[in-house]
């Protein structure tokens, strides 16, 4: 249930409505607005209930049920777009952050290679895999507490900010120690235990779509970080799975109209994983953000054929840096900039 609140209500007023959630044994999350606060209702059961018994209260302008599972992810319960604060790149405003790096960190020579090149096309924050979350077991894992070692130093050199997947909750402290953004990878969007642990940690997140899951199912699964008190949450559309198999997975471009619709928190979106092929990764990440992305998260390798992981997918330097040429033009033409 959402609470909206008068404009010009007072503290007094805005407590009874929290008073009276917590007496009914019913969470609260509050969204103060520079015009109005907005009071989310968090329960199983709100349901049962009559939005009446916060109706009638003073300061209350309207209550609104939420017929969909997620509420604080909603623009029910802030209508304004979030932006995220990624050590001062803002994720969500005008400018579409470009994140690129290769997919996973192999050595320091590769990663320094592959900051120096993504900084000099352009892009502000350096991506690298340390913990790879593998289909197979017998597939490189990554580098883990060394690779965070290599990837941070590569950003430091390069002066980018560096983001990375945590794979189990135990590591999320360690992970915010090197990172500036946590990635949460697809095939972790429903791992409970790994977006509370995020959730309660206050570095800014990236959350993928699981390939599997609906819009709902990911919104629902963003809420998990925001009733944490992690407000910096940013969603990352990275294909899902369907029939057609001329692409590693499907990139759904509508996905990012609708959560602009249904939700505040900006959209990014990663073609490569998506692509699966280098030669498709330009125009699905032109597409993407003619279609409203916040961002793009993009695989660049320095020596794609000597990639460990995702080197088919993986874009050269000069791929890269002739795509961000043409990125540039697409921003442009709707109202933003790289
Ligand atoms: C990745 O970004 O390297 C990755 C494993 O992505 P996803 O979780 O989208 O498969
Ligand atoms: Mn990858």
């Amino acid at each position: 249930m959402i609470v909206e609140m008068r404009v010009g209500t007072t503290p007094e007023e805005i407590d009874g409505v929290v008073q009276k959630a917590k007496a009914l044994g019913l969470g609260v999350q509050l969204n103060l607005g520079t015009n109005k606060t907005v009071v989310a209702i968090l329960g199983s059961n709100t349901g049962q209930l009559t939005t009446d018994i916060f109706a009638v209260l003073p300061g209350v302008e309207s209550v609104t049920r939420i017929m969909k599972p997620y509420k604080l992810a909603s623009r029910g319960f802030k209508a304004e777009d979030s932006l995220v604060s990624v050590e001062g790149i803002e994720i969500g405003g005008r400018r579409v952050v470009v994140m690129a790096g290769p997919c996973a960190v192999e050595s320091e020579e590769q990663v320094m290679q592959a900051a120096r090149v993504v900084k000099e096309a352009g892009a502000c924050i350096l991506r690298g895999g340390a913990f790879k979350p593998r289909t197979s077991p017998f597939s490189f894992q990554g580098l883990e507490k060394v690779g965070l070692e290599l990837l941070a130093r590569a950003g430091h050199q390069w002066g980018l900010p560096v983001v990375t997947e945590v794979v189990d909750p135990h590591d999320v402290g360690l992970v915010s120690r090197y990172a500036a953004l946590l990635q949460i990878g697809s095939r972790n969007m429903q791992n409970f235990a790994l977006l509370t642990a995020a959730g309660r940690s206050r570095c800014p997140v990236v959350l993928k779509r699981g390939f599997s899951c609906t819009v709902t199912e990911w919104l629902t699964a963003a809420d998990y970080l925001l009733s944490g008190g992690n407000s910096q949450v940013i969603l990352c559309e990275r294909g899902i799975r369907t029939f057609e198999d001329s692409t590693r997975f499907s990139l759904d471009i509508s996905s990012i109209p609708v959560i602009k619709r249904f939700s505040h928190l900006p959209v990014i979106v990663d073609p490569s994983h998506a692509a699966g092929h280098r030669s498709l990764v330009p125009a699905m990440a032109k597409g993407a953000v003619a279609a409203g992305a916040d961002g793009l998260l993009i695989e660049v390798h320095p020596n794609p054929e000597e990639a460990l992981v995702d080197g088919l997918q993986s874009l050269t330097p000069s791929d890269f840096a002739r795509l961000m040429d043409e990125l540039r033009s697409v921003a442009k033409s709707v109202g933003r900039y790289i």
